[in-house]
């Protein structure tokens, strides 16, 4: 015991909800002094502030800041302290590349699509919460992950849930995946109370402390909608066999069905650090400071079915993987672009799936490749898709 190599890791989007929790692990690891965890990069997109003050505690060997306006600051910030730096896109790809066994892919939206693929591509264990990267070029990060001979392990908790109780080595015993969703914060409420639902009402989310982006998704549903297609990619399972069902405490975080009828579920306190620790430490298990289950206290569990009249996201996600090729890239996109505007007071709540919907549409009426297969045809999907959004969100404002 206590021979264990250090695991050198890597955080993308260090300064998030995500980031900070794998930090406060390592931390927690260190304290224990059980297993050690070597930082080499941390990367941030403008919180130099947060990113200095981390970099002065774990000690890594390179960080790196995406908004280049901000590299005299973060420099002046870690005077003194032995350690590169860099800023700009290509840094966060560079921070990516330096050699880490494991990879926390923390990065919100697409934008984390690029350096994933390079931690991918140099074969390092990519410990995957930026679930928006499987979802714009899953097909592509998978084959460079393969290729590579990496390991993907999701960190979104239904998804680590069902890697923890999924029969690999035999995945046609398994006939259903059941995806738990809170339901989000607009979970009890009617269409017209939506209607007028504010930013603050939208990321002040029941069960979990989150980033904005996921709050908001939480309360159109659409981040159960892009969990439908993350699944479909992780796992060797058709989308038309994975259910979503609201479970509003957030304890079952999700079970796999197999064909004589067994029902298995991983539980647990909604505490991202459990599903984070299961990854840092795989295949191994480590201590976590996370908050433990008290089923007496929690009484009991509730079950209903997603209402599709309200959440009109769990549609358009559920047909974007159906259609497949540049289908869900575009869902993505718009959706980025669409919260991205309701966060600023541009766009009406009901409005973000409205405009997702139009893309889609008119994305539709046109002949991309049936499927993506290289980072550019990726990327270009999600920038027309950008643009269609864009224009969408504009003229609605002028309306
Ligand atoms: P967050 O907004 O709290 O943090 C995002 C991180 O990414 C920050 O460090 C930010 O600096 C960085 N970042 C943002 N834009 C960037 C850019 N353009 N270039 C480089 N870095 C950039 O988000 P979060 O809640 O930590 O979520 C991160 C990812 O994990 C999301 O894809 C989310 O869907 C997923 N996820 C989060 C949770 C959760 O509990 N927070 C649970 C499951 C999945
Ligand atoms: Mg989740």
């Amino acid at each position: 015991e206590g021979a264990r190599r250090a695991r050198r890791v890597t955080i993308l989007g260090s300064t998030g909800s995500i980031g900070v929790n794998t930090l406060d692990l390592i931390r927690f690891a260190r304290e224990q002094g059980e297993a050690t965890y070597e930082v080499e990069a941390l990367t941030a997109n403008s919180n130099v502030g947060l990113l200095a003050e981390q970099a002065r505690r774990f000690r890594p060997r390179y960080v790196a800041v995406a908004d280049p306006s901000k590299q005299a600051e973060l420099e002046a910030a870690l005077d003194g302290l032995e350690v590169e730096i860099g800023a700009g896109p290509e840094a966060i790809e560079e921070a990516a590349a330096r050699d880490a066994d494991w990879v926390m892919a923390a990065i919100v939206g697409a934008a984390g699509l690029r350096p994933t693929l390079r931690a991918a591509k140099r074969g390092a264990t990519i410990a995957l919460a930026n679930k928006e990267c499987l979802v714009c070029a899953g097909d592509i990060l998978k084959a460079a992950i393969a290729a590579a001979g990496g390991e993907l392990l999701p960190v979104d908790s239904e998804h680590n849930a069902i890697f923890q109780v999924f029969d690999f080595e035999r995945p046609e015993r398994v006939s259903r995946l059941i995806l738990t969703a809170s339901g989000g914060p607009f979970r009890c409420w009617s269409k017209a109370e939506m209607a007028a639902a504010t930013p603050a009402q939208a990321v002040a989310h029941p069960n979990w402390s989150m980033g904005a982006k996921i709050s908001v998704d939480s309360a159109t549903m659409m981040n159960k909608g892009l969990e439908l297609i993350e699944a479909a990619h992780i796992f060797p399972i058709s989308s038309e066999n994975i259910e979503i069902i609201v479970h509003p405490q957030s304890v079952i975080h999700s079970m796999v069905e197999y064909v004589d009828g067994s029902v298995l579920a991983q539980l647990g306190a909604p505490d991202m650090r459990t599903p984070i620790a299961y990854t840092l430490a795989w295949p191994e298990r480590m201590q976590s400071p996370s908050a433990r289950l008290d089923l007496a206290d929690i009484a009991r569990l509730d079950f209903e079915a997603p209402d599709p009249e309200r959440f009109p996201a769990l549609r358009l996600a559920r047909e974007a993987v159906r259609r497949g090729g540049v289908f869900p890239a575009a869902l993505n996109a718009a959706n980025e672009i669409a919260v991205a505007a309701f966060l600023n007071g541009q766009l009406k709540f009901l409005d973000i799936a409205a405009i997702t919907e139009q893309v889609l549409d008119r994305v539709g009426r046109r002949n991309g490749p049936a499927m993506l297969s290289t980072l550019e045809e990726a990327v270009a999907v999600d920038e027309e898709a950008r643009r269609l959004a864009a224009e969408a969100v504009a003229a609605r404002a002028a309306a």
